[in-house]
């Protein structure tokens, strides 16, 4: 069974096929599958986007199909930039805008708690579908500090860890992040299921 990843973005990739390995015989990108397609996120949660991302693209091509939607959630701000996190500041992608207006709207607030959050959903050819949350705790610096990761990788202070995220090694961060805790969720669902190279998978 052939597995596409509803993104092009290679750190995402790379991620994925090292967890997702077992269960499939081929996992390909969407520029490795051809398929040009964009998907509107338009839903109201991580998981409306990703499961809508998954079954257009699963529609699509007639194979099994699998997407993320993720950002960061600010409980003082009531979850925001949430949904909206890559164009909070207006221009999709400009994380330093981003980065720049969160810290001024978190200017004088005391409570600085915050999560990424990620939500995975893998569509089936038959519609059938397997989803699955994680989400990484922090608090809101007052300041940048850190120049690994992307993002509001930065501005989240990881207690636990004594530093941001961005301060974090990649290979830490990635073996710890909402993103993992997600993919290993789904792994773990797909076990359960019995799912195709659930077999090999025990052994990862
Ligand atoms: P997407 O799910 O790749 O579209 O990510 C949406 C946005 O959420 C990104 O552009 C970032 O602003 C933010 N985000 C998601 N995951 C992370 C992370 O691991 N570190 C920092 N920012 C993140």
């Amino acid at each position: 069974m052939k597995l596409i990843i509803a993104s092009n973005n290679e750190h995402k990739l790379r991620e994925i096929k090292a967890i997702l390995n077992g269960f499939f015989d081929e996992i390909l990108s969407l520029g490795e599958a051809g398929i040009t397609h964009e998907t509107v996120e338009d839903g109201s949660t991580f998981l409306e986007n990703a499961l809508k991302k998954a079954r257009e693209i699963a529609q699509l091509s007639g194979c099994c199909a699998l997407a993320d939607d993720s950002g960061l959630c600010v409980d003082a701000l009531g979850g925001a930039p949430g949904i909206y996190s890559a164009r909070f500041s207006g221009v999709h992608g400009d994380d330093k805008a981003n980065n720049r207006l969160l810290l001024e709207k978190m200017q004088g607030v005391e409570d600085r708690r915050a999560h990424f959050a990620c939500a995975i959903a893998l569509v089936r050819p038959d519609g059938s579908c397997v989803t699955a949350e994680g989400a990484f705790h922090g608090l809101i610096t007052r300041e940048e500090r850190g120049s690994n990761g992307f993002g509001y990788d930065p501005l989240l202070y990881l207690p636990e860890y004594g530093c941001t995220s961005a301060e974090l090694p990649p290979e830490e961060k990635n073996r710890i992040s909402h993103r993992a805790k997600a993919l290993h969720a789904l792994v773990e669902k797909l076990r359960e299921e019995g799912s195709e190279g659930a077999a090999y998978a025990r052994q990862i």
